[in-house]
């Protein structure tokens, strides 16, 4: 029976991930910061924490895994400004210590399409020019240099380049998540409006399952690389709120509010990915269109806001 380890278990990737190793017979442990842990039925949790060497360690050594998903980090961008050096900590010395103690394992690293930053070109390609501006974005680059290098050694580690991916379990302060709250409040008159930034920032939306089956085709491939994982296609905040919108047949006029609180500030050019390497490769292929994504997302809060008891 293959043994998996999956970092950041409690997170939306983990999870789904978890799931997904688990539908397949594949015996899953699960690293997280609680015992008591909300993780699929099945896991077995193992408890550490990414600053924690010594947890990781003993992670590793008690799962004895074949592979290892290394999906723990900080995720939320704008936070890394706050502490830089805790980002690093936690985001490059934590895979530093993994891809060492993982030895003879194969090792999948969920780096970030943040690395590009200003990369000047778009859509961005596995060897684009990588010039991070954030903190987050900078370790998560640190973090994919120290995967080539242990694949220089000889390991069999790969790494992710993922673009925002998204799904129910995403929390509200991420765009996608918001804009199906949003629609699902107004939907039910449990709000009159939606609060956003930029409706002209642009992102590439994937359904995070999809981006979670391009991981394990990654990470069973015959050789070790590094993929792109993405849709290939930039939407605007405008887009996803028109389709969250008509999803639930309620006009955007009037309904949009717009808060320069919620905006992160103009991207040198769009972060969109090309997958065409691993589409070529793995022979990876998006599952869920972003229309199909957004409209499971909001039928999620509708039925769940509109429940008896619900928390609203
Ligand atoms: P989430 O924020 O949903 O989950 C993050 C996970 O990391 C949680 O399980 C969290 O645990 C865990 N974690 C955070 N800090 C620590 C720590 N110090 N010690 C142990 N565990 C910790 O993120 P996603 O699932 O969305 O992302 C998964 C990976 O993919 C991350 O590495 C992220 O950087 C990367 N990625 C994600 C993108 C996206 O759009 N979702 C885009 C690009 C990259 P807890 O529940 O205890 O907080």
């Amino acid at each position: 029976m293959t043994r998996a380890l999956v970092t950041g278990v409690t997170g939306q990737d983990g999870y789904l991930l978890a799931e997904q190793l688990l539908a397949e017979g594949v015996e899953v442990f699960g690293l997280a910061r609680r015992a008591d842990a909300d993780v699929p039925a099945g896991t077995r949790v193992l408890v550490g924490d990414l600053l924690d060497h010594g947890s990781l360690q003993a992670a590793v050594s008690a799962a004895r895994p074949d592979e290892l998903y290394h999906l723990a980090a900080p995720t939320y961008v704008p936070a890394s400004f706050e502490d830089p050096q805790r980002t690093r900590r936690e985001i490059v010395d934590a895979t530093e210590l993994l891809l060492g103690a993982a030895a003879g394992a194969r090792v999948f690293v969920a780096s970030s399409s943040e690395i590009f930053g200003a990369a000047g070109e778009s859509p961005q390609r596995e060897a684009s020019a990588k010039r991070p501006r954030n903190p987050y974005g900078e370790a998560k680059l640190a973090a994919l240099e120290a995967v080539a290098a242990a694949r220089a050694r000889g390991a069999f580690a790969v790494a992710g380049i993922l673009y925002n991916h998204e799904s129910t379990r995403r929390p509200e302060r991420f765009v996608p998540r918001r804009v199906s709250v949003g629609a699902a409040k107004i939907k039910l008159g449990l709000a009159d409006e939606l609060t956003l930034g930029d409706l002209e920032a642009v992102r590439d939306w994937s359904a995070a399952a999809d981006l979670m089956r391009g991981a394990t085709l990654a990470l069973r491939h015959d050789e070790p690389g590094d993929y792109v994982l993405a849709s290939g296609v930039g939407r605007t905040v405008s887009e996803l709120v028109a389709v969250a919108f008509a999803h639930v047949g309620i006009s955007v006029e009037g309904r949009v509010r717009i808060d320069p609180q919620f905006t992160r500030g103009v991207e040198a050019v769009p972060l969109v990915g090309d997958p065409s390497k691993a589409r070529r490769e793995l022979g990876w292929e998006p599952q869920v269109s972003f229309e199909q994504l957004i409209g499971e997302m909001v039928d999620f809060d509708l039925e769940r806001l509109a429940a008896p008891g619900s928390s609203r």
